[in-house]
């Protein structure tokens, strides 16, 4: 039995990431999730852009995941300026920030910082070295698989599911996503590598491709399972416009952009 730094043996990681306040999307990938996880953690982004941010926020907190702060988080709880977001970002913080109940704000408003480390594996929102960076591509993942806390890292941010990995000097980046629907496409870890890995979001997925975005993580066994499952799209869509959130947001669920 291998003993992971942090303690958790054999223990089964769902990660979530950049939820974003879409109820619909989270509990379709909860039930594909269903009895294959034992520990929840989260990589921040709550809320913003969706219509459900207080459902949201309770699903996690009942879950009792293990869950750090986000961009957006910041933004709505007043850490942040939301001038610097796009305008229809910004409109869904303040229509955010005057629909979450105040226990709810608060939580946010005490999120850790990542990194953090979890049972053998590190979390961040952004970059390793900055929890607002980007990283699209394996010059930016460069300096985050260097300094890694861990061997296995996790982030999120771009919304765009996927893995960076180092071996020896040479960063590569690898494909994970799944082609069938409720299917997952397991990545072996190699000896003496360094990931930095992506779930992909759950509530706004970025890669073109519309279905929710997690992954499961068993260390032990040295695999990370990347999952991609269809949810009811148009459900959420027709509560962000009764909710009068910002047309683009509403369209670009439906191409996955
Ligand atoms: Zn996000």
């Amino acid at each position: 039995m291998v003993v992971l730094p942090g303690g958790s043996v054999g223990v089964r990681y769902l990660i979530l990431s950049d939820i974003h306040a879409n109820l619909t999307a989270f509990e379709t990938a909860l039930d594909a999730a269903r009895g294959k996880w034992d520990k929840a953690v989260c990589l921040g982004d709550l809320v913003g852009y969706g219509p459900d941010p207080n459902e949201v926020i309770d699903r996690v907190r009942a879950l009792d995941a293990l869950t750090i702060r986000g961009n957006h988080d910041k933004a709505v709880s007043g850490l942040t300026n939301p001038e610097e977001f796009n305008p229809a970002a910004h409109a869904a913080v303040l229509w955010t920030r005057e629909h979450l109940q105040i226990g709810n704000l608060a939580y946010l408003e005490k999120l850790p910082k990542g990194p953090i480390q979890a049972g053998g594996f590190s979390m961040v929102h952004g970059a390793v070295h900055d929890e607002d960076e980007y990283v699209f591509g394996p010059e930016e993942a460069a300096d985050g698989l260097l300094d890694a806390p861990t061997p296995v890292v996790f982030f999120g941010h771009t919304h765009i599911q996927g893995a960076f990995t180092l071996h020896g000097h040479d960063v590569g980046s690898l494909h994970t996503k799944p082609l069938l629907p409720n299917q997952s496409s397991t990545l072996n870890l190699a000896p003496n590598t360094s990931y930095l890995l992506n779930p992909g979001s759950i509530g706004q997925p970025r890669d073109g491709d519309t279905r929710a975005a997690f992954a499961i993580a068993d260390l032990e066994n040295q695999s990370v399972e990347f999952w991609r499952v269809p949810y009811d799209v148009q459900d959420v869509q027709q509560r962000m416009m009764q909710a009068g959130l910002p047309e683009p947001l509403i369209l670009r669920l439906s191409f996955g952009r």
